[in-house]
């Protein structure tokens, strides 16, 4: 139930932008999802499916950009992309200490790659005109409209 409960702040966070806009559809949402959320891709694009059945996101492609842990060594200072132990499951890797790829040692702390962020997303606008800009003009990069 991981993938859908992220699934699920995904359909969230992208349907609270879509409804601040004059939004008629929203085609894709692009996130980026670290390394050692251990989610799995496709399991996140079936359940972020399921998530969008009946909102402004259904049929939206989810566009995941995974980001490459970064781990911290206490044994020497390394600080660098992790290397996930070979041949695990994520679901056992999820537990499996980080190895240093310095020196080997196994005392190290996950700095980075936790993350997960819905970064944009891509939207077909109300009205006739697809390129028709939201309320604040602002937003058109200051575009007259004739
Ligand atoms: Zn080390």
């Amino acid at each position: 139930m991981h993938e859908f409960s992220a699934a699920c702040s995904i359909v969230e966070a992208a349907l609270e932008t879509a409804t601040q806009h004059n939004v008629r559809r929203v085609v894709a949402v692009n996130v980026q999802v670290g390394e050692f959320t251990f989610l799995i891709p496709e399991q996140l694009e079936f359940n972020f499916e399921v998530a969008s059945k009946g909102t402004l996101l259904e049929g939206a492609t989810l566009n995941i950009d995974i980001v490459h842990g970064r781990i911290q060594c206490q044994e020497c200072g390394y600080e660098g992309v992790a290397q996930t132990p070979g041949g695990l499951s994520p679901e056992i890797a999820m537990f499996a200490p980080m190895q240093c790829p310095s020196c080997g040692s196994s005392a190290t702390v996950i700095v980075g790659g936790k993350e997960f962020i819905v970064t944009n997303i891509e939207v077909e606008m109300e009205g006739p005109d697809d390129q028709i800009c939201p309320t604040e003009p602002a937003q058109c990069g200051g575009q007259a409209h004739t």
